[in-house]
């Protein structure tokens, strides 16, 4: 792999950029690996990546229908936080958090992880509470938080209206160190270094039918013909219903669509992530000074990639209460993902009812920020063929037994 670094910009720029090595190689599928990742997003990335640097299996492919990153891991708002309730996914949630401190380093990409800190508004007495209640949750599992007042909350972010109209700001639930990351990057950069280690990531190319002898998966149909593999993931976010059913089993999902849109490019405002739960909307300011905006999910299940209108007109009237100062500015571009959605609003990673299947999905509205950990758990699945200690809980049997991790305060609606 040909290192970035200030010496190679340097020396690309003295001889007119001529001399870039394509990042990721665009091979033909070979008929068999060792293993099959279909879906290259950023978990199924991950998972590759992990996947050759701790075990080093590198004999992969990642099987993307799309372009890699076209999917939620090219659309989401890239909120990256583990302020979450339940200690499995404080666990999952914090390593990833973690990883993305060095991601840059480690893969040699810049994914512009900027630690800008994340507040989530209570704007009722409930959410004080519940707030509240996550902090000291947080200090018991090592995740830096604290629980801040409405004064602070204005010094961080002084464009918030605190005082109203219908939900003035109590507080906020403030994690210094969350923030934001490039999602393009975070794909670009996972494919990169697969690449480097010999991996395949091939691109356009359909999983139509997951093939099986005796119960166990032995390989996949695609587009470009049958690819043989000793072990099989399925990592499609919002389609792992449809490769679930191409597998012969069931999941408890449901996929809907999720919508964001962002504002004309403005002078920096605002240095931190706001959620505001109750009025539903949240905004952060991209580096190239665009105010990205995060609405709610559709109210009923669909594969639309869009999202409806009136989530628009929701959100945004939701964030001018909040952020008085938007209502003068210019809305240039919305689009929508496909999320996969759980009942517990918490991921699904473990082993399926096909044998030499594992699954990794269910990471819903919230899922870019626990690329890092969730590469990490789903690669110690598979290399192990049982989940590891940061995926334990979150295997497909707790809906059959009823051991939820119920995250629908952290992350129903929010990210
Ligand atoms: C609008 C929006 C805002 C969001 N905001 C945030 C946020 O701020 N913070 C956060 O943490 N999370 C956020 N999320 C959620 C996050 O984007 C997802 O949880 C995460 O990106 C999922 O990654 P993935 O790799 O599992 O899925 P994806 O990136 O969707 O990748 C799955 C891939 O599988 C491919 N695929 C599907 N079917 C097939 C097939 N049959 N054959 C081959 N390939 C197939 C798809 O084309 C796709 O590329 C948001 C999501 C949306 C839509």
């Amino acid at each position: 792999m040909q290192r970035y670094s200030v010496f190679a910009v340097a020396r690309e720029a003295l001889r007119h950029h001529t001399g870039w090595d394509r990042a990721w190689r665009s091979p033909a599928p070979k008929a068999k690996y060792d293993v099959v990742i279909v879906g290259a997003g950023g978990h199924g990335l991950a998972t590759a990546y992990w996947l050759g640097k701790k075990y080093g299996i590198r004999n992969v492919a990642v099987i993307e229908k799309g372009w890699l990153g076209g999917g939620n891991t090219g659309r989401n708002t890239t909120i990256i936080r583990s302020n979450y309730l339940q200690d499995p996914s404080a666990a999952i949630y914090e390593k990833a958090r973690s990883l993305y401190e060095t991601i840059s380093q480690d893969i040699n990409y810049n994914v512009m992880f900027s630690p800008r800190g994340v507040m989530m508004l209570a704007q009722t007495h409930h959410e004080v509470r519940g707030y509240k209640r996550t902090a000291q949750a947080n200090a018991l599992q090592g995740v830096q938080t604290e629980f801040i007042g409405p004064g602070r909350v204005k010094d961080l972010c002084p464009i918030l209206n605190i005082d109203g109209p219908r939900y003035p700001v109590l507080g906020a639930l403030w994690q210094a160190r969350g923030g934001t990351a490039r999602h393009d990057a975070v794909a670009w950069g996972y494919a990169r270094a697969c690449s480097a280690m010999g991996m395949d990531i091939v691109q356009q190319c359909e999983v139509t039918a997951v093939r099986q002898v005796g119960g166990r998966a032995i390989g996949v149909t695609t587009t470009k013909g049958d690819i043989d593999c000793d072990k099989l993931a399925l990592v499609v976010a919002g389609h792992s219903g449809v490769l679930a059913e191409m597998a012969g089993f069931r999941l408890p999902i449901e996929s809907v669509a999720l919508q964001a849109l962002v504002s004309e490019p403005i002078k920096p405002c605002m240095d931190v992530v706001v959620m505001a739960n109750t009025v539903h909307g949240y905004m952060s300011q991209s580096d190239k000074g665009e105010m990205v905006i995060g609405g709610g999910t559709d109210g009923f299940n669909n594969y639309t990639q869009r999202g409806s209108f009136h989530h628009i007109e929701e959100t945004v009237r939701a964030l001018i209460e909040t952020f008085p100062m938007i209502s003068r500015l210019k809305m240039l571009r919305q689009w929508g993902g496909i999320v996969d959605v759980t009942g517990d609003r918490s991921p699904i990673i473990g082993t399926t009812p096909l044998g030499n299947c594992f699954i990794n999905c269910g990471w819903g509205t919230g899922g870019f920020k626990a690329i890092p950990g969730s590469g990490w758990a789903t690669a110690d699945l598979i290399a192990r063929g049982e989940p590891g200690p940061l995926a334990a809980a979150f295997t497909l049997d707790r809906f059959r037994e009823g051991r939820f991790i119920d995250e629908s305060v952290a992350a129903g609606v929010a990210h």
